[in-house]
């Protein structure tokens, strides 16, 4: 690999003294989409709440490294001012407000406290344009389905120079096209050297996808391979931990 973007080296994390990570460690380069797999509790969000600073520095154990630099975040404001952006399972939108809004909430105060309503009607224009949603900045998120409010979190994201996008299982109430626009989405992303790390138990999408895949079981880290040696029994036997025969 190349030099990392990111490494998290012997991540544990307990609640009220269990174990709910047991010292795990994963890396990627720019452009790189790593998938993490296992089962339901495995620990997948866990993880993914430490590095995105929902779990602050002190409440977990372990080194977390961007693009080479230490990382001690208080919250998500501090990784997002790093560049990462993470999309969870339950989407953060607010229903009554427009796309453009959306896009622009919580952005007030940062690099766009400049910009008139024309800028940020032009700049929402072609943030969905890059996430290919065809719907006008003004429509309200209530109005649009659920797939499409998933390309609003990704336009949103994009809005915030993201460098590493972390998705907690987007598509599990998305329809086989939206999820194939998601897909190729996340595609151009890493074209566009932005690395991804992706959550899903659609062990297709995460070998169209990945580079890597890395494998959590009851908090233990148990190996990451490259996508491209794996198949969808591999990982399957890797996360219940038996030959799939012997199942
Ligand atoms: P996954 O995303 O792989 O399904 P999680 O990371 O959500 O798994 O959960 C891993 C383990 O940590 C589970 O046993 C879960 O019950 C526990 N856990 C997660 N979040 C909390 C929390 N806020 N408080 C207590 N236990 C939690
Ligand atoms: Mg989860």
């Amino acid at each position: 690999m190349t030099q990392p973007l990111l490494e998290m080296r012997d991540i544990v994390k307990s609640f009220s003294g269990v174990r709910a990570l047991n010292g795990v460690s994963i890396k990627l380069a720019r452009g790189e989409a790593l998938s993490i797999c296992g089962e339901n509790g495995s620990g997948k969000s866990t993880l993914m709440k430490v590095l995105s600073g929902v779990w602050p520095y002190g409440s977990y154990e372990g080194d977390i490294f961007f693009e080479g630099q230490a990382v001690k975040a208080a919250g998500i404001r501090d990784t997002e001012a790093l560049g990462i952006v993470i999309i969870h399972q339950e989407l953060a939108l607010v229903k009554e407000l427009s796309v453009l809004e959306n896009i622009f909430l919580g952005n007030e105060l940062g690099s766009f406290a400049k910009l008139n309503d024309e800028d940020m009607y032009r700049r929402t224009r072609d943030l969905l344009k890059r996430v290919k949603l065809e719907v006008s900045p003004n429509t309200l998120v209530r109005d649009l389905g659920v797939g499409q409010q998933q390309l609003v979190e990704i336009a949103k994201a994009l809005n915030k120079n993201v460098k590493l996008l972390i998705l907690d299982e987007p598509t599990s109430s998305l329809t086989r096209n939206e999820i194939q626009i998601l897909l190729n989405i996340v595609h151009d992303l890493k074209d566009q050297g932005i690395a991804c790390i992706y959550i899903s138990h659609k062990l297709d999408e995460v070998l169209d996808l990945s580079t890597w895949v890395a494998v959590i079981r009851d908090g233990d880290h148990i190996d990451t391979r490259s996508a491209a040696e794996l198949t969808q029994n591999d990982i399957i036997s890797m996360m219940v931990g038996r030959e799939l025969e012997a199942l």
